[in-house]
C-alpha cells in the first residue's frame, strides 16, 4: 500500500446518497458513483489502504446513512474505507464555496483579477470551513498519517493540520493554475494563503510554470522564506515544502475501450438524434460552462470560418457539449446567456432548412456516449483562455482509436505543455488566425492526421492517471523516508 493511514480531503465526495421512489411509491436511498477522473481513480487506492476520505456531504440523503460522526463505510458492497462527511451550513456554502473559492481564488488564479470579489464574510467562512476540515483530519489521523489535500478549496487547512498533529506528512495537489506575482499581489489575503500552503510537505502543480510562479510569489510576499529554486524547495519557519510539477493524466485505457465500443450504429444514432447529415463533418467542443474555457471566442472563430469559407456552410457542423456550473454566481449566468445568444445568432445567420451550423447539447450524456462523440468528431476545439490542465483535450486524444481526429489546442491550457507539439496551436483571442487553424485542421491530409494523433495518443497513454498517482506517491514516500532519516 501507498501508506498505512491515508487521509484524502476534497471538496466533492466520491459517493453521494439520494432518495428514489420505487414503483410502489416507497422511498429508498440510492448511492451515486463517481463518474470518472481522479475521484474514480483514487477509489481503489482508498480501498487498498483502508483510509479515510473527508469531503463535504452535499447529497440530499447523505446524513441518513452516516453515523453520528458523519462517517459511512464505502463502497457499499465492500466497505473498504471510511467516508467522513462534513455538513456545511447554508452560510458556509455561500461563503466558502460560492464565495471565497469561486469568486476569489478561481478568478484570481486564472488571471481574472477584475472578477474577484473580496467580501469579508467569504473570507471569514472560508477560514472557518478550512478549520473544520483540519479538525476532521486531526480526529481521523493515527500516529503517522499521510494527508492529501485536493485543490484550491483548502489553502489554509494544511497549516492547521500541521499545528494540530505531531509531524504529519501532508501533501496537496493544486488542480488549477498558479498566477504570476503581479496578479497574485492583488489578493489582500495573499500572505495567509501562502503560509497555509507552506504547511504542506509536498505541493504539486500541473506544470513547471505554475511551480515557478508559486516560488516567486513566496519569495516576494514572505520575507522569512528561504527558497532553493533549483531543488524546488521552500523553507519557512523551520519547515520545508517541496514544490513539484505532476501533470495530471486520465484513465486513457477506459476511454479507449469505451470509444472502441462505440460502433458505426452509434455514429448513425448521434447524427440522427442531433439532425446532422451523414456526410457532414463534425467538429466538437466539450466544456463545463465556465468563462475560462473560451467558448464564445471559439464560436466567433467558427463564425469567421463560415464567413470566409462558404464551402463549409452546409458541410461542417459544430457540436457544443456543455454542462451548467456554479449557476448561482452572476458571472456564470452571464456566460450561459452569452453562449446561448451567440449560438442563436450564428444559427440564424447561416442556418438553412437542412443544416444547423451549431448543435448545442446541454443535457447530461453518459461517458460511453461522450467517448463516441469524441471518436466521430473530425476536429476538437479546446480554446481555454486560461486552464490549469484541460482533461477534455486528453480524453479526445485517448478516444481517437482510428487515429483520424485533429486536436486544436489553446496555448493557454496546461495540456499544451505536453500536447502542443503535435496539436494545432491557437491563441483563443486571435479570431482570424483561430479560424485559419480550424480550416487547416479540416483540410489536413489523412497521413498527417495519423502521425500527429499517434504521437498524441502515445503521450496520453504513457502519462495516464495511474502513472500520475505512482509519481505522486513515490515522491511522497521518498520525502517521508528522508524526513524519518533526518529526524532519526
Ligand atoms: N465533462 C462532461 N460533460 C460536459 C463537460 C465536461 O462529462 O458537458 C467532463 C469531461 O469529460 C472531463 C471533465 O468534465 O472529464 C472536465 O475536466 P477539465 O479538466 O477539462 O475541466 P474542468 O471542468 O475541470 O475545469
Amino acid at each position: 500500500p501507498v501508506a498505512d493511514d491515508l487521509i484524502v480531503v476534497s471538496n466533492r465526495q466520491p459517493y453521494t446518497h439520494s432518495y428514489e421512489h420505487d414503483d410502489a411509491g416507497e422511498r429508498t436511498i440510492s448511492v451515486n458513483r463517481p463518474a470518472g477522473g481522479l475521484t474514480a481513480g483514487l477509489d481503489p487506492v482508498m480501498q487498498e489502504t483502508d483510509g479515510t476520505w473527508v469531503a463535504w456531504g452535499d447529497g440530499e440523503a447523505d446524513a441518513d446513512v452516516t453515523d453520528s460522526n458523519g462517517e459511512v463505510r464505502m463502497p457499499p458492497e465492500s466497505e473498504a474505507y471510511t467516508l467522513k462527511r462534513l455538513w456545511l451550513s447554508e452560510e458556509e456554502v455561500e461563503g466558502y464555496y460560492y464565495g471565497y473559492s469561486n469568486r476569489v481564488l478561481w478568478p484570481l488564479c486564472h488571471g481574472g483579477t477584475m472578477k474577484t470579489e473580496y467580501v469579508e464574510r467569504y473570507w471569514q467562512r472560508y477560514q472557518q470551513v478550512n478549520d473544520r476540515f483540519a479538525e476532521a483530519v486531526a480526529e481521523s489521523a493515527s500516529d503517522d498519517p499521510l494527508v492529501w489535500f485536493q485543490d484550491y478549496h483548502f489553502t489554509l487547512a494544511p497549516r492547521a493540520v500541521r499545528d494540530a498533529l505531531d509531524d504529519p506528512f501532508i501533501m496537496h495537489f493544486w488542480h488549477i493554475t498558479w498566477p504570476g506575482w503581479d496578479t497574485f499581489r492583488a489578493c489582500p489575503q495573499g500572505e495567509q494563503l501562502l503560509e497555509g500552503l507552506l504547511g504542506n510537505d509536498l505541493l504539486g502543480f500541473h506544470v513547471e510554470r505554475y511551480c515557478e510562479n508559486f516560488l516567486d510569489c513566496v519569495d516576494r510576499a514572505l520575507d522569512d522564506a528561504f527558497i532553493d529554486e533549483d531543488g524546488g524547495r521552500i523553507n519557512y519557519e523551520g519547515h520545508t515544502t517541496t514544490v513539484r510539477a505532476f501533470p495530471l493524466g486520465i484513465d486513457a485505457e477506459s476511454i479507449r475501450e469505451e470509444s472502441a465500443a462505440a460502433d458505426a450504429s452509434f455514429e448513425a444514432d448521434i447524427r440522427s438524434t442531433y439532425g446532422i447529415g451523414a456526410d457532414t463533418t463534425m467538429i466538437v467542443g466539450v466544456d463545463r460552462l465556465d468563462y475560462t474555457k473560451g467558448i464564445v471566442e471559439r464560436l466567433e472563430a467558427l463564425e469567421r470560418l463560415w464567413e470566409i469559407e462558404p464551402e463549409y456552410q452546409g458541410t461542417v457542423t459544430y457540436v457544443q457539449k456543455a454542462s451548467e456550473s456554479r449557476s448561482l454566481i452572476p458571472d456564470y449566468q452571464d456566460l450561459q446567456q452569452n453562449v446561448r445568444e451567440t449560438i442563436e445568432r450564428i444559427n440564424d445567420r447561416f442556418g438553412t432548412d437542412d443544416w444547423q451550423p451549431v448543435v448545442y447539447i446541454d443535457e447530461f450524456i453518459p461517458q460511453s456516449e461522450l467517448c463516441g462523440l469524441y471518436r466521430y468528431s473530425d476536429v476538437m476545439l479546446v480554446s481555454a483562455v486560461r486552464d490549469g490542465m484541460n482533461l477534455v483535450a486528453k480524453e479526445y486524444v485517448a478516444a481517437q482509436v482510428d487515429d483520424d481526429g485533429v486536436l486544436v489546442l489553446s496555448d493557454q491550457a496546461g495540456a499544451h505543455e505536453e500536447l502542443g507539439e503535435h496539436a494545432l496551436t491557437i491563441n483563443p483571442y486571435d479570431t482570424e488566425s483561430f479560424a485559419d487553424t480550424i480550416q487547416q485542421a479540416l483540410a489536413m491530409a489523412p497521413d498527417e492526421r495519423r502521425n500527429r494523433m499517434a504521437a498524441l495518443r502515445e503521450r496520453v497513454a504513457s502519462h495516464d492517471l495511474y502513472a500520475w498517482m505512482d509519481d505522486v506517491f513515490e515522491t511522497a514516500r521518498d520525502l517521508r523516508e528522508q524526513r524519518d532519516h533526518d529526524g532519526g
